[in-house]
């Protein structure tokens, strides 16, 4: 990687200030429901506390909008951290200010402390100047560890990297590493799997992916616009009008790269218990709409999947929240944790599919940023990593 790590740093006596991403789900009596994201904080917490450190870390949590919300406080972070850490944490009232500064000025090396969710103020999301440098003055150095915010230009992800040495975090590093080799550097044949509700999310990914891949598998939702594109009849299914054209313009572009279904499962309703069944896509009837790919389909991925090298997946083949028109979806996720190939999911409900299958441990490697992944598949510059000090 060309950006410096805190491996490259000399850590002892510095005070450190870690962009954790701890925007974990609570429930409603404000109790944590899934602390992933907390524990894939603490490689990089270690370190720092190995190597002599004082850790001072921070993160958003919620939409709080620029106000303090008490529900949406770091408090129960704090609790779970010094559980999984076993050493006390030091949780703050407020991430900026003379107070706040002094007890992270007087921290001591082993040392770790937690800041209030920094998006109690406005001035993050909207990158203010001195707020950052307000953060900056907390510590020696920044450390970016919070992939999943690192495509937003933010106080605490990319204007705090202006005031301080900036390197990134091993949760940061291990993302860029799968994401950008598998995207830019990939063993081939490198297949791309897409799906999701709607091509409009992710155009910017397709065409990207086109010039780097050697195969695109299309399914779930936006598998319906290239369909209509090829003037097929789609009945009641989610087809995006405006997007028909690209479709088409795609299609000629992939030159037989891309590869879209031959067979559905269609419903007579959007619902778990409507009426359903296989056709092929020429003999859709009005009335009907595609709810998954059908099994000629995923024979079809099946054989492209066997023979990847590298496959980076996106979006699931369709409506896997309901159980008939989930067969698709978890047979993708079978089929890459069958394959000997390099296996990379990125977006919040393919890694939530993924779970569901009990799947996830045989995946080489799961992003934990939804939008981060992919916008790094779309071929663009992330702010957050942008801004981190190269080599
Ligand atoms: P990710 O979070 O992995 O990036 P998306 O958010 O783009 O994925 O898409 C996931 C959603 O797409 C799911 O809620 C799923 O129900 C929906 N979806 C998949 N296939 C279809 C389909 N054929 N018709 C309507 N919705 C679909
Ligand atoms: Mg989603």
């Amino acid at each position: 990687m060309q950006k410096r790590t805190i491996r490259d740093v000399a850590w002892a006596g510095k005070h450190a200030l870690v962009r954790c991403d701890f925007n974990v789900p609570l429930d409603d009596k404000g109790a944590i429901t899934d602390d992933t994201r907390i524990r894939a904080s603490l490689p990089t917490i270690q370190y720092l506390l190995d190597h002599g450190a004082a850790v001072i870390l921070c993160s958003h949590l919620g939409r709080p909008k620029g106000k303090v919300v008490e529900s949406m406080r770091l408090t129960p972070v704090a609790a779970r951290l010094s559980e999984l850490l076993n050493r006390p944490v030091l949780k703050l009232n407020d991430c900026i200010g003379p107070e706040v500064q002094a007890s992270c000025h007087a921290a001591q090396p082993g040392d770790i402390i937690l800041l209030e969710n920094l998006r109690f103020y406005n001035q993050e999301e909207a990158n203010d100047p001195d707020f950052s440098q307000k953060l900056a003055d907390l510590a020696d150095i920044y450390v970016n560890d919070a992939f999943g915010t690192a495509h937003r230009a933010h106080a605490s992800t990319a204007g705090v990297a202006s005031y301080l040495p900036a390197v990134a975090g091993f949760l940061l590093e291990k993302e860029i590493e799968f994401l950008g080799n598998a995207v830019n550097n990939p063993k081939r044949p490198f297949v791309a799997i897409l799906g999701g509700a709607k091509i409009s999310d992710k155009i910017g990914v397709i065409q990207n992916l086109l010039t780097k891949a050697d195969f695109l598998l299309i399914g779930g939702g936006m598998a319906n616009t290239f369909l209509k594109a090829k003037g097929y009849e789609m009945g009641d299914s989610l087809v995006e009008e405006s997007s028909v054209e690209l479709a088409q313009d795609l299609l000629a572009q992939g030159n037989g790269k891309l590869v879209i279904p031959v067979d559905v499962v269609v419903a007579n309703a959007f619902s778990a218990d409507a009426t359903h069944q296989v056709v092929a896509v020429d003999a859709i009837d009005p009335g009907w709409r595609v709810l998954d790919i059908g099994p000629a389909t995923i024979k079809l991925f099946d054989a492209k999947i066997a023979a990847a090298a590298t496959i980076v997946w996106n979006g699931p083949m369709g409506v896997f929240e309901m159980a008939p028109f989930a067969t698709g979806t978890f047979a993708v996720a079978k089929a890459l944790a069958a394959s000997g190939a390099l296996t990379i999911i990125g977006g919040g409900d393919s890694v939530a599919a993924v779970e569901q299958a009990g799947l996830a441990d045989k995946m080489t490697h799961i992003s934990t940023g939804g939008g981060a992944s992919l916008e790094f598949l779309e071929g663009l510059e992330l702010p957050g990593v942008a801004a981190l000090n190269d080599k």
